[in-house]
């Protein structure tokens, strides 16, 4: 009768191996693993990552729906709206997003219309900072959207 190669497989009590046990024989698998620090290290550094993606996307879309429009959407992460496009966003629009988005270390992005110009801000810009760039990477704002230019001066 053949037998498992493994009659069984146990992880150790502190995650830095595997014993097995076949046919009275035992042995250890150590397991590589990196360090917690290291791995959280790399997790965050990918989110940061993201999230400036995320922010470039955004100010992208919100860069189009302007030149369309004349104004930037106060809500842009709402769904674009074709028969009245101020009351909407950019998600759906044909330039914009595909689906709203949130930064990937938790929480939603801030967005600030200000005199006619549009900033969207990163609420873990500081974390993100402390593993790739500087803050001001998750902060972008846009210069007000002029149609008329003033030739009097
Ligand atoms: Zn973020």
């Amino acid at each position: 009768m053949r037998r498992n190669a493994a009659q069984l497989a146990e992880i150790a009590p502190d995650g830095g191996g595997i014993a097995y046990v076949t046919d009275g024989a035992a042995w250890l698998v150590p397991l590589v693993s990196r360090p917690k620090e290291s791995v959280l290290a790399v997790m965050e550094a990918l989110q940061a990552r993201r999230c400036k993606a995320n922010i470039a996307a955004v100010v992208a879309a919100q860069s189009a729906f302007a030149l369309r429009y004349g104004a930037y959407s106060a809500n842009p992460l709402s769904e674009f709206n074709k028969d009245n496009p101020a009351a909407g966003g950019i998600v759906g629009l044909p330039e914009g997003l595909s689906a709203s988005v949130e930064c990937p270390s938790g929480g939603s992005y801030l967005f600030r219309l200000q005199d006619g110009s549009f900033t969207i801000s990163c609420p873990n810009c500081d974390q993100h900072a402390s593993r790739l760039g500087s803050p001001g990477d998750y902060r972008k704002t846009l210069s007000p959207v002029r149609w008329n230019y003033d030739t009097a001066d």
